[in-house]
């Protein structure tokens, strides 16, 4: 699980010093989405940078599964999901998710990509190109890429932003199912309140500052 306490980042912006992240605490436990909401520019990217060790806070503690997040800690526990799904044009579909084996320096493991990927609802798309795929099925390309190192903390930045309504709602639900039945940790950034259940625990960021929301905006 991530357990993130007082933690602040700043930014230089020219002059000033900007705050990002001002004393925050937050918690994404085993087993649910946590949605983290908030106006564009309050600090929810920052949130999950922080907690994705790829930066580090001015103060505070980002802990996975009790330790302090690092490098190492982020390729063993972490997988994350971006809007655009960061995902390597050149590559077929399985090679996005070999990508991951070779950075973690493993042999790659074409059996369990393609597991993976039946999962993810692509079974037999193993070799297709990712031009050749719809937005949907990008970003399932992405969930799947993320499950390879079988990740106890999943970190989501808008990944449905480029997603209609409908592929939005499929994706949450997929991603719902996937961390109920393998215990994981998810921490899910989103504009679309919409898209949260009342099994989903919210989080506002406003300024900087996380607030308990009100639970289940939309249930
Ligand atoms: P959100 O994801 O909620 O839109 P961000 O976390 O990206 O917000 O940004 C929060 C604030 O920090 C914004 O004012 C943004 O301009 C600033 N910020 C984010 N990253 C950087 C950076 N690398 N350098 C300077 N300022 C940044
Ligand atoms: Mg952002």
């Amino acid at each position: 699980m991530l357990h993130m306490e007082n933690v602040t980042v700043t930014f230089q912006d020219g002059e000033e010093r900007l705050t990002a992240l001002d004393n925050v605490s937050f918690e994404a436990t085993p087993g649910h989405l946590t949605f983290i909401v908030g106006e564009s520019g309050s600090g929810k990217s920052t949130l999950l940078s922080a907690a994705a060790g790829l930066l580090t806070p001015d103060s505070g503690t980002v802990l996975i599964d009790d330790e302090p997040v690092s490098t190492r800690v982020r390729l063993e526990k972490i997988g994350m999901i971006f809007q655009q799904a960061n995902l390597l044009g050149a590559l077929n579909v399985r090679d996005q998710l070999l990508v991951t084996d070779h950075i973690r320096g493993v042999k790659p493991r074409r059996d369990r990509a393609d597991e993976l990927l039946a999962t993810v609802g692509l079974e037999g798309l193993g070799d297709r190109k990712m031009q050749q795929l719809s937005g949907g099925q990008r970003q399932r390309v992405g969930i799947a890429r993320a499950l390879m190192g079988e990740p106890s903390l999943i970190l989501a930045d808008e990944p449905t932003a480029a997603l209609d309504s409908e592929r939005s709602h499929e994706i949450v639900a997929l991603l719902r199912t996937l961390v109920e039945d393998r215990g994981i940790a998810c921490g899910f950034v989103t504009h679309e309140t919409e898209l949260i259940s009342s099994s989903d625990e919210v989080v506002r960021v406003a300024d900087g500052k996380v607030t308990a929301a009100e639970a289940a905006i939309a249930a």
